[in-house]
This record gives structure tokens, C-alpha cells and sequence, in this order.
């Protein structure tokens, strides 16, 4: 292993120690809605889903005040999700009270509401960054997310955004999976023709609804190409990068992004969900033990200091599987989202630490 990629790994080992003890709230994850005007085969919001039980529009004004008071929100980013973020109709009150307020904040979006109006709108009430989805070509898109005409419609939205000038950062994001990966070099040719910040590539989780596909995850073959896809693109001095979802040990580490990977769930990052659920990465299954109060009754500073040590441990620890494993002191067993809470048999969840001669523990 080369001395600065060891002395980056140390580092960051070093600073996830810390973190357990003194956690540091960086992102703010608000989830708006579960509603969708999508149907992603790996998502689980809907266009059918319910809003009753939704927090209302006080309610989100009150969490902003209370988060303005205990925080220091010069340091936080909050990131809106959803489902569809836009479809809320009190969405631009909300998010005008919250930069008001004194509030960065981003948003991901599947970008089919985004008209030159709405594009507006969103720099007018202090939108900083945006992730729009792209998930193949058309066809392909349009098939994964269940919306004909959704690629024609975000393609609107990424332009509308970017025409808007307005922006910190305009990014697109595409999950990869083991039919998309062959359009990759074809979708890099439509973002060299689009003026974005960057291009945030990750890999299908089997998580969730996906875990209905099992034909559609990655093999080891998808994954090795996925990594020289991005650190081919990365040499040639382009903004490609893998998102945060695993540890990828040494060869690739800081040569698919531009950082040293830590699950921040619990150290940087905590949400609240479309119910007031208060948890910490959206990323991670809704298991009532991982769901640590709820915003109506609880005060997110008492949740994140005094309840989340859940988070805050090395889950390597946990598992016979890991115990052992040459990467787990930083790789700490991987991500929350992919952790086997079960104990129903794990595999590596990092798929491409190891080197060919020692990789038989991954299934692929
Ligand atoms: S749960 Fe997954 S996506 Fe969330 S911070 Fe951890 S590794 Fe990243
Ligand atoms: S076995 Fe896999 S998940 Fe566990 S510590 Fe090693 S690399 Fe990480």
C-alpha cells in the first residue's frame, strides 16, 4: 500500500474515533414527502403513497427554529429529499422560511418538475445545490424510474437549472446497475454536453425494493468496470465520482472521489423523516431500532447527543465475518445502509477492497 494512502486511511481512522465521542452535525436530511411522480424499481416512495401523518408546514417551521437554536447552522447543510421534494404544495414556504432563517441548503430531485419558473423560484429562496437523476438513456430511464417521458422531462429540468445561473452546484447522479452499466460511455458523452458541476456515480444497493432485482445487481466483473470507468474519467480531469457507499480499500480509495470514505451516519449526518422519525443516513432500512425518536415529541439535539450510539461504533466488532478481515480497521464493517442487522448470513458489503487473490469473500 502506498505511505500516503495508509496515511490518509490512518487519518481518517483517527478522525471516526473522535467522531464517535464528539459528533459533529454537518448534513441535516429533511424528508419532505414520500410522494413520487416516479416509480423507481429501487425506490420505495410512490406517487401512491400516503401523506397523512406528513409534518405540516408549522411543524417544519417549528424543527427550523428549534435546529437554529440548539446548532450552530452556519456549519449545517440541510438536504431535502423525498420522493419529489417539488410535489409538496407548501414547498416554497417551507424552504423560503428556512433560508430566512439562515439555512444552506440542497436538494435531490428527479428533476421532471423543474420548469425556467420553478428553476427560478429555487434561486430566489437560496437554493445552493442541486442532484438530479439520470439512470441511463432514454428508454432505459424512462423503464428503471416507471415514468414515460421522465429523461426528456430532467433533461428540461437539469437545463432550466443550469440556464437559472444561479447555482452553487448543479450535479446529476446515476445508480448503476448490471443492465445500465453498458450505457455508461454513451451517458458520459450526454454529460460532456451539459454545463453540470459533476457527475455522482454510485452502484445499485440490494436494499429495499431492489432486493426484488436481484438480476440487476452488479457483479464483481460490473463493479471492477464501474471503478475504471470513474478513475479513467477522474485522470482525464473530469468532476466523475463515487458517491458515499462503501469502503473501497486501498487501490481505489481517493481515486474514485476526492475523500477518504467513513459511514458519517450518527458522526456527520441525521435526518427527519416524512413523520417526524428521526434517524440518521436516509440510506438505512427503517428498523424500529435504528429509528431513535421522533421529532413531535422528542428535541433533535436530545437524539443526537444522548441517543444515537447505535451509530456510533465499529460494526467490524459485530460480526464474526468481519473479525479478522485485514481491511476492518477502515472499513469498520462498511456502511450502516448495507449492514446485516439480522445477522442472516453476511457477505462483505465492501465489494472491492480486496485483491483478486484474496477477494473469496465476496459473492460475486
Ligand atoms: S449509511 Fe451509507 S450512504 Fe449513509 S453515510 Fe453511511 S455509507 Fe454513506
Ligand atoms: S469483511 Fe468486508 S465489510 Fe467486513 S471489515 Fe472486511 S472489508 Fe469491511
Amino acid at each position: 500500500m502506498k505511505r500516503e494512502t495508509l496515511q490518509g486511511l490512518e487519518r481518517r481512522e483517527s478522525q471516526v474515533r473522535a467522531l464517535y465521542q464528539f459528533p459533529q452535525l454537518r448534513q441535516l436530511f429533511l424528508e419532505l414527502t414520500l410522494r413520487c411522480n416516479e416509480h423507481c424499481f429501487h425506490c420505495g416512495s410512490s406517487s401512491t403513497a400516503r401523506e397523512e401523518g406528513h409534518l405540516t408546514t408549522q411543524e417544519y417551521r417549528d424543527i427550523l427554529d428549534q435546529v437554529k437554536a440548539d446548532f450552530d447552522i452556519r456549519e449545517i447543510q440541510l438536504c431535502i429529499t423525498g420522493g419529489e421534494p417539488l410535489l409538496r404544495p407548501d414547498f416554497f414556504d417551507i424552504m423560503s422560511y428556512a433560508h430566512a432563517s439562515g439555512f444552506h441548503w440542497g436538494m435531490t430531485s428527479n428533476g421532471t418538475l423543474i420548469t425556467q419558473e420553478t428553476a427560478h423560484r429555487l434561486a430566489r429562496c437560496g437554493m445552493g445545490t442541486i442532484s438530479i437523476s439520470i439512470d441511463g438513456l432514454p428508454e432505459t430511464h424512462d423503464r428503471l424510474r416507471g415514468f414515460p417521458g421522465g429523461y426528456a422531462l430532467a433533461m428540461r429540468g437539469i437545463e432550466n437549472l443550469i440556464r437559472e445561473d444561479a447555482f452553487h452546484a448543479v450535479q446529476v447522479t446515476t445508480v448503476v446497475n448490471h443492465e445500465n452499466i453498458r450505457e455508461l460511455d454513451a451517458l458520459f458523452e450526454i454529460m460532456l454536453g451539459l454545463d453540470i458541476d459533476s457527475w455522482r456515480v454510485i452502484n445499485l444497493e440490494p436494499i429495499g425494493r431492489a432486493l426484488e432485482h436481484p438480476d440487476l445487481m452488479c457483479t464483481r466483473e460490473d463493479y471492477r468496470r464501474l471503478f475504471a470507468f470513474i478513475m479513467e474519467k477522474r485522470n482525464e480531469g473530469y468532476p466523475v465520482e463515487y458517491g458515499c457507499s462503501h469502503y473501497l480499500g486501498p487501490a481505489y480509495e481517493t481515486k474514485t472521489r476526492d475523500w477518504y470514505w467513513m459511514c458519517s451516519a450518527g458522526l456527520f449526518v441525521a435526518s427527519i423523516m416524512a413523520n417526524g422519525d428521526i434517524g440518521a443516513c436516509l440510506d438505512i432500512e427503517r428498523r424500529p431500532e435504528l429509528i431513535q425518536g421522533n421529532i413531535r415529541t422528542d428535541r433533535l439535539r436530545d437524539v443526537w447527543y444522548n441517543r444515537f450510539e447505535v451509530f456510533r461504533r465499529d460494526l467490524s466488532a459485530d460480526s464474526e465475518y468481519c473479525r479478522g478481515c485485514e481491511h476492518a480497521r477502515f472499513c469498520r464493517g462498511d456502511g450502516h445502509h448495507s449492514w446485516d442487522y439480522d445477522q442472516k448470513g453476511r457477505e462483505c458489503a465492501s465489494r472491492t477492497c480486496c485483491s483478486e487473490s484474496d477477494a473469496s469473500h465476496l459473492k460475486n
